[in-house]
């Protein structure tokens, strides 16, 4: 086989789909966050940021700095191997509690990301509890979709947050059989919430364990960050919630917060946590100091909120069309691969905005996307522009508008 034209004529598949994804050459100013430096082939360029997912700003929060250097310089760069191997750092204890108190659970786990964690806790549970049937929203993180795959267990979807689906699958199902229902709490696409007491209801009464991903919510969303469940008072009723440290905590790394007896049979039995280098102590260290800060402070979360209804009222004034939702994602859908990247490169070259476009597969085909987040470090003049250059845009495409203009 001629492996390298493979290659090519694959890409070159993508390409013509209007599918290929390029990623621009940005460096983060820690202190000017959302603005950045763009490296392009004509020289560098100064952007504004409206598409990451540190929605708070947390990674370049004094404290959370002070923490990760304060940690480099008492333990050295690297955590120096598996937990299995090396032993677990005294920071990666305090996060795990840390987290565990977030989510008033027993335990918590830290794994090297959010991906890592929903693969290597779903795989576990679904593959090792016997007869496990998994019942999954039929919009779940490609995280969650690959944990089930790989734990081979009996895997029903059930329409996305479609209750009458779920109950009709669980009473379809053997009573005898244990049963696992994965959610999220906010689908990060359409910014969408789950009825998460709706769920623990039917869970309860078809005798299931329910897990739940908050990497959406957590940091902003409950008095004191702890996601959707925190804010609803339903903490309790989940067997697990999942949530990462790279969003709105503004670190990286993955956790689940569930019982000692089920966080201890996932560190015992996940070889996605057994087998792979522990995160750095400097990032436990950093996301404790930032989980410890939001806990405290709702300053960020009700700025956060403050700036996205913002952004929300003043795309209504121009008639830029988006999706309504109750939470802070701002999909604005253009419904064509091509003509969302040309939209996002024209933001980007004419105007200095950074917004990648949101194509297949991560979105379904003819739901391509503009995907807004706004964030509390994006001030007045910031909106300003962001919406001066969508209006012109949209005269300049001419594309459709969802109310008239005012005159
Ligand atoms: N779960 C959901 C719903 C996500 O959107 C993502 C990432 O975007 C993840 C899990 C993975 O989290 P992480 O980025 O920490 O790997």
């Amino acid at each position: 086989m001629d492996y390298q034209a493979f290659f090519k004529n694959r890409l070159a598949e993508l390409k013509d789909a209007g599918n290929y994804r390029v990623f621009i050459d940005l460096q983060r100013e820690c202190g000017r966050f959302p603005r950045a430096a763009w490296t392009h082939p004509k020289g560098v360029g100064d952007v504004a940021v409206w598409c990451s997912n540190d929605y708070l700003g947390m990674g370049q929060h004094p404290k959370v700095i002070a923490a990760m250097h304060e940690a480099i310089d008492r333990c050295g760069a690297g955590a120096g191997g598996t937990r299995n191997i090396s032993g677990t750092t005294h920071d990666h204890v305090l996060l795990e509690e840390e987290l565990a108190d977030l989510h008033g659970k027993e335990a918590a786990l830290v794994f090297t990301s959010g991906y890592v964690s929903n693969w290597a806790a779903l795989g576990t549970l679904a593959s090792q509890v016997p007869g496990c049937i998994v019942f999954s929203d039929s919009l779940n993180h490609a995280s969650m979709i690959e944990g089930i795959r790989h734990s081979r267990a009996e895997k029903v979807i059930w329409k996305h947050n479609d209750l009458e689906d779920l109950e009709a699958k669980l009473k379809a199902a053997d009573p005898d059989r244990p049963k696992l229902i994965a959610f999220e709490s906010v689908y990060s696409m359409d910014g969408d919430i789950a009825p998460i007491a709706a769920i623990c209801d039917l869970a309860d009464r078809y005798g299931a364990m329910t897990y739940l991903d908050e990497v959406h919510a957590v940091g902003m969303y409950g008095p004191r960050g702890g996601g959707i469940a925190e804010r609803e008072g339903l903490m309790d009723r989940l067997t697990v919630i999942e949530g990462t440290l790279g969003k709105a905590f503004g670190v990286v790394g993955g956790y689940i917060a569930a019982s000692a007896e089920l966080c201890d049979f996932v560190r015992s039995f996940a070889s996605g946590f057994i087998f792979t280098t522990a995160l750095p102590p400097a990032i436990a260290a950093a996301a404790t100091a930032s989980i410890r800060h939001l806990k405290e402070s709702s300053a960020e979360r009700e700025a956060h909120q403050a700036i996205v209804a913002q952004v929300r009222r003043r795309l209504d004034t121009h008639g830029i069309p988006h999706v309504a939702n109750p939470s802070h994602i701002i999909p604005v859908i253009v419904g064509n691969p091509a003509k969302c990247k040309f939209l996002s490169d024209t933001l980007l070259e004419q105007h200095g905005i950074y917004i990648q476009p949101i194509n297949y597969p991560t979105v379904p085909k003819g739901t391509e996307r503009l995907r807004i987040t706004p964030s509390p470090v994006h001030d007045a003049a910031d909106v300003d522009r962001l919406i001066g250059a969508l209006h012109a845009l949209w005269n300049q495409c001419q594309l459709a508008r969802q109310i008239r203009v005012a005159a």
